[in-house]
């Protein structure tokens, strides 16, 4: 069966994303999933960067209108609460203070910042060139696992979204992954399959099957995410993501509810 639910989607609440609620809304029922997860930035704690979240003002109107979609479309859908909130070593009790005033139903962690750069901004491409692609990937990976480890996250997302502009070390860095994937079973911290790495230069769904396979081996759980930025993108490529969990040999995903794992759904 189809993933049911696409808990990564963004709004025109991100400065980067067009489109309403109720536009994505549609959309998902259209595409006919079950469950909707809203899942916007949380305004940045640890940089002045402000591209890409919405606005601290902003997050109250979000949690506001995500709830009364929520109770608007109970007999169609349903809406969930989500947010994606970067993962600043140093600013832990900022993120805790913010993520704790409102009634989430997931929190997605992210990574989109080693030590204040960007490496995932379009214009970080060119500073790619210059680096060690092992060493970026390496530190990647540990400030996952740090993340995990802060209890603010309900599953990470865009896993290895480090490859988004195609750079791959030389070498596969199965210990490391193996080391966040024992990290996430201890912490008990899901991770997301997202399919918006198919529409990027990696050209390859969030992660690849081999960081999967090694997720699967630890008994890591999964949710699916289109990182939809725009009505079109909800629950993109979900047959591929299905597809991409089935060969790692997951059999079912979960499903969140007040930051709770509330059930599983099967796949196949
Ligand atoms: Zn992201
Ligand atoms: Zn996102």
């Amino acid at each position: 069966m189809k993933p049911l639910a696409d808990y990564h989607v963004h709004t025109g609440f991100c400065p980067h994303a067009v489109g309403q609620i109720r536009e994505y809304i549609t959309a998902a029922l259209e595409k006919g999933l079950r469950e909707v997860g809203f899942c916007d930035h949380l305004p940045l704690v640890g940089t002045a960067e402000k591209d890409y979240t919405m606005s601290r003002d902003d997050l109250s109107r979000y949690v506001d209108e995500v709830m009364a979609a929520r109770s608007e479309y109970r007999s169609e859908i349903v809406v969930t609460l989500g947010i994606e909130a970067d993962f600043f070593p140093g600013f832990e009790e900022k993120t805790r203070e913010l993520i704790h005033q409102y009634p989430f139903d997931f929190i997605c962690g992210s990574i989109h910042f080693i030590d204040g750069w960007a490496f995932d901004k379009n214009e970080a491409k060119s500073d790619w060139q210059a680096l060690d692609v092992e060493d970026i990937y390496a530190r990647y990976i540990a400030l996952l696992g740090d993340a995990a480890k802060t209890g603010f996250f309900d599953f990470l997302g865009h896993v290895d979204l480090v490859k988004k502009f195609g750079y791959r070390p030389q070498r596969f860095l199965a210990e490391e992954w193996r080391r966040l994937a024992l990290i996430l079973k201890q912490t008990g911290v899901a991770i997301e399959i997202n399919s918006s790495g198919l529409r990027k230069e990696a050209q390859e769904i969030y992660p690849s099957p081999a960081v999967l396979q090694i997720f699967h081996a630890h008994d890591v759980s999964i949710v699916f995410g289109s990182d939809a930025h725009a009505p079109d993108e909800v629950g993109m490529d979900f047959e591929a993501c299905r597809q991409l969990a089935l060969a790692a040999g997951y059999r079912e995903a979960i499903l969140f509810q007040k930051r709770q794992a509330v059930k599983t759904y099967c796949l196949s």
